[in-house]
C-alpha cells in the first residue's frame, strides 16, 4: 500500500481506479523552474521533432492524395522556421522565465490574433495554421499525445494541474474524484469540484506508475491510498456508506425554511456553473440560485455561445427552478478562466488584468449578447443579473446603461422581457470602501469572499504555495463584511455572501448576527447548513 498526503479541496471519500494524466495545464503555466537556456533547448528539440513529424505526414499525404493537399504540412514546416515566430517564442522564454510550452502556446495565440486582424483572406487562413503548428510543438513538450484515452469505467483522476476549462469538460458521470500535484484549494477548479460535490485534493505528490491501480481518496484526512490493505478498504467503504446515510437523513430538511429557533432568517441559495447543476441545487433544497457562474458555459464551448444558445440555457435554469429566484453573474472571464476564442493576450498579472466587467465593458458585442439572453430568460421567471469585479460607481452605471439599452432594443423587437433586479459582486477592497455609494445604485450585493481575501491580503488565490497566507479568518475580512452589510442595509440594499466563506459552518452564527440576508453555497453544503441554522438560538 502507498500513501500520499495532500491539501483538501472537498472532504469526502472516493474509491476507484486511479488514472494518471500528465501536465494538463503546462501550456499556460509560467514561469518555469528550469533556466531559460534549458527551456530554449527543450523548445529546439521539440521544434525539430515537430518538423520531422510534419515531413512524415507530408510524404504519407503525397502518396495517398497527391502533392497539393500535402502542401499544408509544408506551410507548417516553414512556420517553424519563420524568424518572427522564433524570435517571439525565444523572447517570452527569456524575458518571462516561462516554460517552453507556455511560450509556444502564447506565441501561437498572439500570432493567430494578429493574423485574424489583417483583412486579407490568405493571412486569416494562417490564423488556424499558426495555432495548429504551435499546438503540435506544445503537445510534444507536454507529452500530451502519448497518453492513453480515458477508460469507460469510473475513475479517480490524478493530474499535474487542471484549468477551469479542462475541469468543466471532464465527464462528470465517470469522475469519482481528483487529485492534482499543483494548484490551489481556492482556484476556480477547486470551486467547480465543490459545486459538483467531487472529493478532491491538491498538492499530492503521486507516482505516475500508480496509473490503473485501485485507490482511496480520503478527502477528510487529506490523503490518497493506493493498493489499500483489505481492512482499510472495508473501513472506507463503510465510511462512504455512512456519508450516504447522513446525506439521506438530511433530505428531511429539503423543504424547510432557513430560520433559527429565535426566528432569525437567512436564505440558503446554490452556486452553480451550468444548467446541468440545477438538479443538484433542487435535490439539496436550494431556495434559489444565488450564483450562476455563467463563464463556465463559455469555457465549455468551442466558440463564443450565441445569444440563442445562452438564452436556452438560462431559460432552462429559470424554468426548472419554477419561480425560485435565479441570479446570473455576467461573464467573469480572465485570470485563470480563459477561452481560446477570445484571444486574450497573456498578461503579466492576470488577476489584476482585463477580467470580468472590465472585459465586458470593452467587448460590448459579447456583453450585449449575454445581457439580451438574460433579459429574454427573465420572461420565464424571477431573474437577477449581477456584475463581477466592480471597483467603481462608474462601472455599475456603464453596465446598467448597456442593460437598459438591451431592454429597450428587445422590447422594440417585440420580445417579452421580465423585470430584472440588478446587483454587484463586492469582491474588491474598493467596492467595500464605496459600499454606501454602490448600494444606492443596485438592488443587492453579493460578497465574493474568494476574491476579496485575495485582493485584501495581496495573496494570489491560485498559488498553492501561499495557502497559509490565504486566510479568510483574517480580522480585516470579517470587519469588511460587517462594514458592507451595515452600509448596504442603511441604503436599502440586500446583501449576501457567495464566496466560499459563506459555506463555512464555523462562521454561520457570526453571519446571522451580522444580519446577512443570504448565503449562496455549493449545493452539497446547503442541507448541513440548514440543519445547523435551525438548531441555533441567537437570543441566548
Ligand atoms: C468570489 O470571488 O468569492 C466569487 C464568488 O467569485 P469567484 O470565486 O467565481 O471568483
Ligand atoms: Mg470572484
Amino acid at each position: 500500500m502507498h500513501k500520499a498526503a495532500g491539501k483538501p479541496i472537498l472532504a469526502g471519500i472516493a474509491i476507484g481506479r486511479l488514472r494518471v494524466r500528465r501536465g494538463a495545464d503546462s501550456r499556460t503555466s509560467a514561469p518555469s523552474g528550469l533556466s531559460p537556456e534549458r527551456e530554449l533547448e527543450r523548445f529546439e528539440a521539440a521544434r525539430s521533432l515537430a518538423k520531422e513529424q510534419l515531413e512524415r505526414l507530408r510524404q504519407e499525404m503525397c502518396e495517398q492524395v497527391g502533392t497539393s493537399d500535402a502542401d499544408i504540412f509544408q506551410v507548417h514546416q516553414l512556420m517553424l522556421d519563420d524568424e518572427d515566430y522564433l524570435a517571439a517564442v525565444r523572447y517570452i522564454i527569456e524575458t518571462q522565465s516561462a516554460t517552453a510550452e507556455y511560450a509556444v502556446w502564447a506565441t501561437g495565440e498572439n500570432f493567430a490574433s494578429a493574423f485574424s486582424a489583417i483583412e486579407d483572406s490568405d493571412m486569416q487562413s494562417r490564423e488556424a495554421d499558426v495555432r495548429d503548428v504551435s499546438n503540435r510543438v506544445a503537445d510534444i513538450l507536454t507529452g500530451r499525445k502519448a497518453e492513453r484515452p480515458f477508460p469507460d469505467d469510473s475513475f479517480i483522476l490524478a493530474v499535474d494541474d487542471l484549468t477551469p476549462s479542462q475541469a468543466v469538460q471532464l465527464d462528470r458521470g465517470k469522475l469519482l474524484g481528483f487529485v492534482t500535484r499543483r494548484g490551489s484549494a481556492n482556484s476556480h477548479t477547486a470551486i467547480l469540484a465543490r459545486a459538483l460535490n467531487i472529493p478532491a485534493l491538491t498538492a499530492v505528490d503521486f507516482d505516475e506508475n500508480w496509473d490503473g491501480h485501485l485507490a482511496i481518496l480520503d478527502g477528510c484526512n487529506s490523503c490518497v491510498y493506493v493498493d489499500p490493505e483489505p481492512e482499510l478498504l472495508s473501513d472506507m467503504e463503510e465510511k462512504l456508506q455512512e456519508n450516504l446515510r447522513e446525506r439521506s437523513r438530511l433530505q428531511s430538511m429539503k423543504h424547510k425554511s432557513d430560520v433559527t429557533l429565535d426566528g432569525t432568517s437567512i436564505a440558503l441559495h446554490a452556486n452553480i456553473a451550468s444548467d446541468r447543476d440545477v438538479g443538484l441545487a433542487l435535490q439539496n433544497g436550494a431556495h434559489g440560485i444565488g450564483l450562476l457562474r455563467s463563464e463556465f458555459i463559455f469555457l465549455e464551448a468551442e466558440q463564443c455561445p450565441t445569444e440563442e444558445q445562452q438564452f436556452r440555457i438560462y431559460r432552462r435554469v429559470v424554468e426548472t427552478m419554477a419561480g425560485k429566484s435565479v441570479t446570473i453573474r455576467t461573464l467573469d472571464i480572465g485570470a485563470d478562466k480563459e477561452a481560446a476564442y477570445f484571444h486574450l493576450p497573456p498578461e503579466p498579472n492576470p488577476a489584476l488584468g482585463r477580467r470580468a466587467i472590465r472585459f465586458c465593458l470593452q467587448r460590448r458585442d459579447v456583453f450585449r449578447q449575454q445581457l439580451r439572453a438574460i433579459l429574454r430568460a427573465s420572461a420565464f421567471g424571477p431573474v437577477s443579473v449581477m456584475f463581477p469585479m466592480i471597483v467603481s460607481v462608474e462601472e455599475v452605471r456603464a453596465a446598467r446603461a448597456i442593460l437598459d439599452s438591451c431592454r429597450v432594443e428587445l422590447i422594440r423587437e417585440g420580445c417579452a422581457v421580465g423585470s430584472v433586479e440588478v446587483g454587484i459582486m463586492v469582491e474588491t477592497p474598493a467596492a467595500v470602501v464605496m459600499a454606501g455609494e454602490l448600494a444606492r445604485e443596485v438592488d443587492f450585493f453579493s460578497i465574493g469572499t474568494n476574491d476579496l481575501v485575495q485582493y485584501t491580503l495581496a495573496v494570489d488565490r491560485q498559488n498553492g504555495d501561499l495557502a497559509d497566507l490565504y486566510n479568510p479568518g483574517h480580522p480585516a475580512i470579517l470587519r469588511m463584511i460587517r462594514y458592507v452589510v451595515d452600509a448596504a442595509h442603511r441604503n436599502g440594499c440586500r446583501v449576501g455572501i457567495c464566496g466560499s466563506m459563506g459555506g463555512d459552518p464555523a462562521l454561520t452564527e457570526t453571519f446571522l448576527r451580522m444580519g446577512l440576508d443570504k448565503l449562496s453555497v455549493p449545493p452539497a453544503a446547503i442541507l448541513p447548513l440548514r440543519s445547523l441554522i435551525r438548531s441555533l438560538d441567537l437570543s441566548k
